[in-house]
């Protein structure tokens, strides 16, 4: 089993969205908050991160929130968090974000949240970490997402071993113990090692 402390949950900012994607993002929280698991993100307080930390500190969980400079304003900014640190670049948010987080998960998201999730899931390819990434396919919004990832792997861009690094489920409390019961995928070498292959 993974010791699993810090999670990192990247997701959508967005105020435009369902009614349901917010109580998907509340659910997650409280169910880091029920596993006394702290959890990092983006500092935001509208759309899903907002949902998202406020039900996380309403269940008593630790937040921490990490923000560039650029979007530190009381528009974007959550105001209650219990930890909040400015960075200068979205780079060094990014870097503080994995060196302090045991596991990362996404949560239904745009364009930011898709490219924080595909770096994550690159930077495990190239095994640059270890640490478990899960999706929260929260009203099935993964589902073309991972049909995407399947059929990458289907035509060779995606290395078969490379499938297993991303656990996806739709109930935060599934997902959080398949990331415990995480383990690498055995080969993750290849990636790496591929230009000494003959
Ligand atoms: P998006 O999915 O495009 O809404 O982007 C959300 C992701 O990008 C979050 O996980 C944040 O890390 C970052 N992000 C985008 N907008 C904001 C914002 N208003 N405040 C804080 N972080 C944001």
């Amino acid at each position: 089993m993974n010791t699993i402390q810090n999670v990192c949950v990247f997701c959508g900012s967005s105020d435009k969205v369902g009614e349901a994607y917010l109580e998907a993002a509340g659910e997650m929280g409280r169910a880091l908050a029920r596993r006394n698991l702290t959890l990092v993100y983006g500092a935001g307080g509208t759309g899903l991160m907002g949902a998202l930390a406020d039900a996380a500190l309403k269940g008593g969980a630790y937040v921490i929130g990490i923000t560039p400079e650029s979007f530190n304003t009381p528009q974007l900014m959550h105001s209650n968090l219990l930890e909040f640190h400015v960075v200068e670049t979205m780079h060094e948010r990014k870097a503080l974000m994995v060196d302090i987080s045991d596991a990362f998960i996404a949560l239904p998201g745009g364009y930011g949240t898709l490219e924080e999730l595909f770096e994550i899931l690159c930077w495990a390819q190239v095994g640059l970490h270890h640490k478990p990434i899960g999706v929260l396919d929260a009203l099935g919004y993964f589902e073309p997402l991972i049909n995407l990832i399947e059929h990458a792997r289907r035509e060779g861009f995606i290395y078969e071993e490379h499938r297993g690094l991303l656990i996806c489920d739709a109930n935060p409390d599934a997902l959080l113990d398949q990331m415990a019961a995480y383990q690498p995928p055995e080969g993750l070498e290849r990636w790496v090692n591929r230009h000494e292959e003959g």
